[in-house]
């Protein structure tokens, strides 16, 4: 059940928490030049596709802090079963589930996201995606977080804004105690402040095929908080077990 003394938290999946890479059938045979990454956390088949799934570093971490001082909601563009997978097998993983309710895509056509859809009023609500311009009817709820893209960036594995984000939500929680009025505002100035120190030229995308080139990287050089369960994990049967 929601707290009511708690503010609200929205999480989007894809380059918020999570990066994917889709690959068709057909490319099923180098899904082993994928397994050697170490925050490659999942991989998991749907009707044409496998899914190649990168937890984003300190995703965990982030989670079991903002759980104390938040309700959490996922709200995703994903399919039903693609949202069930992920929280499922980061819940499982955290032996922790603190999400109140999850939302996914019902209409592909649909193009923005409402927090209505998911019971929640704007005036105690934080919302953490990569994409702003989806939220365009409560744009001053948003944190806008550097997108991540796992192994199409450089350095993906020393990644750190959920920590900066962590930091952010302290801040704005400090000042929500004394002004909670002022929520809004808070979250804008401190978007903004976020924003601009992040505004630094980024190289291009590296392709699929510079990935598989780059496939070297071993689990040693994972050295963060989480390196532990920086390991492939049998996603469709936890979706199975989630189900009975
Ligand atoms: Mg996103």
């Amino acid at each position: 059940m929601a707290d009511p003394g708690k503010k609200n938290l929205v999480l989007d999946l894809d380059d918020t928490l999570i990066y994917t890479i889709v690959l068709n059938k057909s490319d099923h045979a180098n899904i082993g030049k994928y397994s050697c990454y170490p925050n490659m956390l999942v991989q998991f088949d749907d009707m044409v596709c496998r899914n190649i799934v990168y937890f984003r570093p300190h995703v965990f971490e982030f989670i079991r802090k903002v759980a104390i001082n938040h309700n959490l909601y996922v709200y995703t563009h994903g399919t039903e079963m693609y949202c069930k997978i992920i929280v499922s097998v980061l819940t499982n993983l955290m032996n922790f589930n603190p999400f109140e309710k999850m939302y996914w895509r019902v209409d592909g056509n649909v193009i923005t996201k409402d927090l209505a859809l998911l019971g929640l009023s704007s005036h105690n609500t934080i919302i953490i995606d990569d994409n702003h311009k989806v939220w365009s009817a409560t744009p001053d709820n948003v944190i806008v977080i550097k997108p991540y893209q796992g192994p199409k960036r450089d350095n993906y594995t020393t990644d750190n804004e959920l920590l900066k984000i962590l930091t952010i939500l302290n801040e704005i929680h400090a000042t929500y105690l004394v002004s909670p009025d002022l929520i809004s505002e808070i979250i804008k100035v401190k978007n903004i402040e976020y924003v601009t120190s992040n505004s630094e030229a980024t190289k291009p995308d590296k392709t699929i095929c510079d990935i598989e080139k780059d496939n070297k990287i071993t689990k040693t050089e994972a050295e963060t908080d989480d390196t532990d369960y920086w390991k492939k994990y049998d996603a469709l049967h936890m979706f199975n077990e989630w189900y009975t």
